[in-house]
């Protein structure tokens, strides 16, 4: 009997983590519609401003501070952190429903919140995504271009802390050519789900 089997759980929790502008979110999305409908993502919520082109819903839930606030003292999350001066959490419900209903469940989350759930969920698989380059990282954050100076500050800065956890999780992926990490998610995903 494995962890999973103890949990009653019946799905397996994937963690992504990687800097800011490493490509997780394009990977995320390409193993969710490989992959589906059994694995699914979970859509966080955060207090951040929706950025151009996000909806409410899709992204992410979007929400005041204020009502993140509410929501952490319901317990309504699995983890939350403060990332880049926003609240980011993952819902609960979601999380525990899909699993027991034998979806395995994919989180793209910061490093703090993580660690946070792998020590809840201690048989998550853990991936870690690269840049090729710290510097091509800081191009990458660039060409986004969507937030102020100042955030990206933040977020270059907050990328080195990131990057200092690699060795936190079990898979690594250098996202240097996009289709030869994609392949690389895949393998990893096949190992997990039938
Ligand atoms: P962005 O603002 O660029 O969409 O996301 C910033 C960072 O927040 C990313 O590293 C992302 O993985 C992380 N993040 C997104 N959702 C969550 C969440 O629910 N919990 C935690 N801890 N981090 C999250």
């Amino acid at each position: 009997m494995n962890d999973r089997d103890n949990k009653s759980q019946k799905g397996y929790l994937f963690i992504v983590s990687g800097p800011s502008g490493v490509g997780k979110t394009v990977l995320c999305n390409h193993i969710v519609k490989k992959f589906a409908p059994k694995v699914v993502y979970s859509i966080s919520t955060t207090s951040r401003v929706p950025r151009g082109g996000e909806t409410d819903g899709q992204e992410y839930n979007f929400c005041t501070s204020q009502e993140f606030e509410t929501a952490i003292k319901q317990n309504a999350f699995a983890e939350w952190a403060s990332v880049h001066g926003n609240y980011y959490g993952t819902p609960r419900k979601f999380l525990t429903d899909e699993m027991n209903s034998g979806r395995h469940v994919v989180l793209n989350i910061d490093v703090q919140g993580a660690m946070k759930i792998h020590g809840e969920y201690p048989e998550a698989i853990m991936i870690f995504i690269l840049p090729p380059s710290f510097e091509e990282l800081e191009n990458r954050i660039r060409k986004r271009n969507m937030d102020s100076e100042k955030s990206l500050k933040n977020r270059l800065e907050n990328a080195r802390k990131e990057l200092s956890y690699k060795e936190k999780y079990k898979y690594t992926i250098v996202n240097d050519d996009l289709e030869l990490a994609k392949a690389e998610m895949e393998n990893i995903f096949s190992e997990f789900v039938d």
